[in-house]
Parts: structure tokens; sequence; C-alpha cells
């Protein structure tokens, strides 16, 4: 007898009748003779209405006040899935993330899971119950609700699925897997039979929504074997695994992009060597999360420095460094939103020299203007346009050969 972790995003149990079909998956696996633990989102957009109340009732609420708000959308359908299981004549409880044993970190909003006390969920197991845990919520040790960030379902799944030894993961969500790049912008991206941790990672850092970032680090980490596939059709769908046995040649596996990024320079620093990291600290301490930095040492000109942020953030990084100009030096801040980040991810990458240049000679030749660029081992961001951003997206796809039509090619 296996145990399996199945979990289902908000599409999935967006309605009564996702949630009918939501049970029969269960059923299912049951029915193989599985124990199974299941991990739900909230309904359809419940979370994304919930934040919109807060909003209309206060500019900034509190990030206490948001999490125990934002964990009733997964509380609904907790109950929901066990009663629909109920009627089909299957015995299933629910728990909450506190209910489950989920600590976290005190931190509101985004918070880590510390550890799992797994006794409850496996004693209900023990006993033979379908287990339905809530996503995206957890308790600190001072007992308070916390959530783990928008999308976090997954790594609620992932989390339960190391702590209790699954046999596997089941992501199952609106789409039959992972693909080349986000299927809803480009129709003919193709999904992938597999993928490796580490270009998952960086493909979901990068922006590919598909897979919340942390529950693919804790997969890795622990080692957990993790299927995305669709809730709806019953195709296999994508393993996330520690080598990806298929397609192994590929030098570029995926793109993904992010819109919403800003760019912002600081023009003129007259101490560079205490003004770099003094920036830097600063915006740290607001909490303000720089992503792509460059820095331009010009012997005659004015010494800038370049750095990315998300434009939800450009006001209150322009309004820190404003705050702050006397102690950091410098002549002049430029700004410029309406950017996006396109990032194309592939293992390949190492030993093949020449991607980059490949890169952006394909966005030169479709008049891309390239803003900024990061590399790492695997990956290669590009700062672009917002306008530009699909279009840059399509032809990086073609020219990489990840086009459906390739498919097998390699
Ligand atoms: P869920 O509610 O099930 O967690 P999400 O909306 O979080 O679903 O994630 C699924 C969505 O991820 C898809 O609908 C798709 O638009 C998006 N996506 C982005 N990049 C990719 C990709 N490379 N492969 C598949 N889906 C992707
Ligand atoms: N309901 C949460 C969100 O919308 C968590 C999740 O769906 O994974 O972000
Ligand atoms: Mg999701």
């Amino acid at each position: 007898m296996a145990l399996i972790v199945q979990k289902f995003g908000g599409t999935s149990v967006g309605s009564v009748e996702r949630i009918q079909n939501v049970a029969n998956r269960v059923i299912a696996e049951i029915q193989q003779g599985n124990q199974v633990v299941v991990v739900v989102s909230a309904m359809g957009k419940t979370t994304d209405e919930l934040v919109s109340l807060a909003k209309q009732i206060s500019v900034s609420p509190s990030k206490r006040e948001m999490d125990m708000l934002m964990a009733t959308g997964e509380q609904m359908t907790i109950s929901l899935l066990c009663m629909a299981l109920k009627e089909k004549g299957y015995e299933a409880v629910s728990l909450t993330g506190w209910q489950a044993g989920i600590q976290t970190e005190a931190i509101h909003g985004n918070a880590r899971i510390e550890h799992i006390q797994t006794e409850r969920v496996q004693g209900l197991l023990n006993e033979g119950r379908i287990v339905v845990v809530a996503g995206f919520q957890g308790i600190t040790a001072d007992k308070e609700i916390t959530t783990l960030g928008r999308g976090g379902s997954d790594t609620t799944a992932v989390a339960l699925a190391a702590a209790l030894q699954a046999d596997k993961c089941d992501i199952y969500t609106d789409v039959t897997g992972v693909f080349t790049t986000d299927p809803r912008y480009v129709k003919t991206a193709r999904k992938l039979q597999s993928i490796s941790y580490d270009e998952m990672l960086e493909l979901a850092n990068l922006g590919a929504g598909v897979l919340h970032p942390r529950a693919v680090e804790l997969a890795k980490n622990y080692h957990v074997s993790l299927e995305v596939r669709s809730s709806m059709e019953l195709e296999r769908g994508t393993i996330v695994e520690e080598e990806a046995s298929m397609e192994q040649n590929l030098i570029v596996r995926g793109i993904a992009f992010e819109d919403n990024v800003s760019r912002v320079t600081v023009v003129g620093m007259e101490d560079q060597l205490h003004t770099l990291p003094t920036i830097f600290t600063t915006l740290a301490k607001h909490q303000i999360n720089v992503d792509i930095i460059i820095q331009s040492i010009i012997s005659s000109g004015e010494p800038s420095i370049s750095f990315s942020v998300k434009t939800d953030d450009l006001q209150k990084t322009v309004d820190v460094l404003s705050q702050y100009a006397d102690t950091l030096g410098y002549e002049r801040i430029e700004h410029e939103s309406g950017l996006a980040k396109v990032s194309i991810v592939g293992s390949g990458m190492v030993s093949n020299p020449g991607v980059a240049a490949d890169m952006f000679e394909v966005l030169a030749g479709e008049k891309v203007e390239v803003k900024m660029v990061s590399t790492s081992e695997i990956k290669i961001s590009t700062v672009v346009n917002q306008a530009e951003m699909v279009r840059a997206v399509e032809v990086l796809h073609q020219a990489f050969q990840l086009d459906a039509e390739m498919a097998g090619a390699k």
C-alpha cells in the first residue's frame, strides 16, 4: 500500500462540480489500495477576493489579520471536499494547517514551514481515513495563524509528503503538466515529460507560476517524487526529478517570464566604495527585494548603479533612497517601469558557451531592446519592455526549437 499526497489548486476546486470531480480523483487512488492525504487551495479566485475585501477596509491592513482572513479560503474547501467524499461513501476528515501540525516561523504573509507534527495525520490514516488538509497555512510556536505566500499550497503538499515519507506527491492543476513556457501565452508550448529539480526551481523562481518555488526546493532536498498533472484530464503529467532522463541534451528546456518589473538607476555616486554596500543594506532593511544589479564604472563620467525591483516596490524604493540621500551620497535617481523579465533555462547551458550570444542575436533580430542581463550556470535573464515580453518569449521559443512541431526532434 502506497501513501500518496494529492494537491488540487484553486481552479480545480473552483465550483461544486469541480469539487465532485476532485472527490472522484481521490477515490480513484483509494480504489487502487492507496492511503491518501489531500491538500487543497481556496476555491477559484477566493484568495484574491479576500485580499480585495481587506483593501476596501484598510490601505495597509495588519499582516496578522490578513493571514487570519486568507486562511479562511482553504478552510471552506477542506470541509466541502470531505462532505463530497462522505456523500460518495468514503470517510474523510478535514484538518486546518494547525490541526495537521504544520508549524511555521513567525512571519506573517510568507512564513516558512519549520516542522510538521505528523501524529494526528498519521493516526487518521492508520484508521483508514482520507485526510484533507488546508494548504497555504500553518501556525507559529505562539499559536498565531500564518500563511506561506501566494501559491503556497504546493509547498504544504510537498512538505507533508516529505514529513510523512509519502511515496509520491501529485500536483493537480489546470494544465496537463509543466510546459516549455506558459501555454496560456504561447500556443506552441510543449508539455515536458520530465524536468530536473534544478531547472524547475529556476523556472519557478523566474516567474513560471505552475509551482511554488519553495515546493520545488523542498522536493529536491527531501527527494520527493513530484508529478504535475491535470485535474480534469487523465493523461500523465510532468515528472520533476533529480535528473531529467528524457531530453537530457536540451540546451534550453524552458522559458519563464514575469511582468511588472522596474529599473532604478542611482547616478553620480560620490564615494562608490561606501555608497554601493549602503544602498543595498538600506533597501534590504526596508524589505525591498532587489533582483538584477548592474554597476557601470565610467572613468570619465558619473559612476552609476542600476538594479531591478518589482514595480509594486518601486515607489517605496525611490522613497527610501530619497530619505537616505544625504548618507548615501549620489546625484540623482532615475527610474523606469513597464518592463518585464524574460529568462531561458536549461542545464545544457553549462557546457554551451554561445547561448547568451544566441539569445541576444534573436532578440536583436526582432528589435527587442535588452535593458539588463543576468546569468547563472543554467539560466540567462533579460529585462525588456513589457509590451515586447510575449513576442520575445515567442521568438526565443522558436529559435531554441522548443515548439510543439519539434517534439521528439531532439
Ligand atoms: P493552481 O491553482 O492549480 O495552483 P496555478 O495558476 O498556480 O494553478 O498554476 C497553473 C498555471 O501556471 C497555468 O494555468 C499556467 O498558466 C501557468 N504556467 C506558467 N508557466 C507555466 C509552464 N511553464 N507550464 C505550465 N503552466 C505554466
Ligand atoms: N489560495 C492561495 C493563493 O491563492 C494558495 C494557493 O492557491 O496555493 O495564493
Ligand atoms: Mg499554484
